[in-house]
């Protein structure tokens, strides 16, 4: 009995040592190529599916580049979220103190959240997920009415596994009625769904990313962050300026396009950062003066 349970523990922990240290993806590099076809700034939720439909590609080749690094198992565990706020996974960004709002906190501020790690804010949110109601497309443009987007809402609630919890029917039918009883009009109650498999986070990280990263045509940098998008003289992005976790600095170049998916608001602030946003920002922080002198 107890040589049985020794064995198991052995090949239980050979397993996880082979998993961990050995089994690495292969599309994780420590030092990108020169060139790619595709850049892609951030391995967030949205980075994560560009990632894998653009290597799905055969013949183009993709970068992602991130900022952060692993998120540990702590984000496989949906009730754990809030525990991962604050820490190196986090941006941890803050409002500047508000006039009319946040009244309840401290000094009138906010924390805000923001994933820092492949998969992103979807390795730290709460995996609530909702399509809305048909009548919330009706004023969008013609071929994304409700039906229009029927299939794709399909598509993606098959691959992110979008499901609701059977457990609290009798409390969802509760406040249904309640909504009907009340008459209200500019609040709306829906069953919460959320993104989860057998229990544990599901994101686009799970879903899309760790489907495609043993792709020879598909390089993940981590741990690197991206300073800069370069251009050509016409304006044209053809690549990106980088800064790699021992402080070096390097510069890759994009064949085809740069995609920014570093989220609402590190792209801003990287378009900023290149020279791209108001003239009165950039001027305030004398931006482009930065710019021109970082060529001579
Ligand atoms: C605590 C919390 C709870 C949430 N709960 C829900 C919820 O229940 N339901 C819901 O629908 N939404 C929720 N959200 C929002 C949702 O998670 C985000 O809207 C979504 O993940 C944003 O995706 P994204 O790809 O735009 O950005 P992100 O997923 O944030 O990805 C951006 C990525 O870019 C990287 N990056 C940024 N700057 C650079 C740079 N300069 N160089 C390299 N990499 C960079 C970041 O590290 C990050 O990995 C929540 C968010 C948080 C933070």
């Amino acid at each position: 009995m107890w040589n049985y349970l020794l064995a198991s523990c052995l090949v239980l922990f050979v397993s996880l040592l082979y998993h961990f240290y050995f089994n690495g993806p292969a599309s994780i590099v420590e030092r990108p190529n020169t060139h790619y076809d595709y850049i892609i700034v951030g391995a967030g939720t949205a980075g994560c599916v560009l990632a894998s439909r653009l290597s799905g590609i055969s013949n183009v080749t993709v970068l992602v580049v991130e900022a952060g690094g692993h998120f540990g198992w702590v984000s496989t565990v949906p009730i754990l979220a809030p525990v991962m706020q604050g820490t190196d996974v986090d941006w941890s960004y803050s409002t500047e103190p508000q006039m009319f709002s946040s009244k309840g906190f401290w000094n009138n501020v906010q924390k805000v959240p923001r994933g820092k790690g492949l998969g992103g804010s979807g390795q730290m949110n709460h995996l609530v997920h909702s399509f809305g109601k048909p009548e919330d497309y009706k004023v969008w443009p013609k071929g994304w009415s409700h039906a229009d987007l029927l299939p794709y809402f399909k598509k993606v609630s098959d691959i992110m596994n979008v499901m609701s919890s059977p457990e609290e029917e009798y409390l969802a039918e509760a406040f249904l009625m309640a909504e009907e009883s009340l008459k209200l009009n500019n609040v709306t109650l829906q069953k919460g769904l959320f993104t989860t498999k057998r229990g544990s986070r599901w994101s686009t990280f799970n879903a899309h990313l760790q489907n495609a990263w043993n792709r020879r045509n598909l390089h993940i940098l981590m741990n690197t962050l991206v300073s800069k998008i370069l251009f050509k003289e016409n304006s044209i992005a053809d690549g990106i300026k980088v800064i790699y976790k021992d402080g070096s600095v390097g510069k890759i170049a994009a064949r085809k396009e740069v995609i920014l998916c570093a989220g609402a608001i590190n792209t801003p602030q990287l378009l900023l950062l290149s020279g791209i946003g108001p003239a009165e920002d950039l001027d305030k922080f004398q931006v482009m003066d930065r710019w021109i002198f970082s060529f001579l």
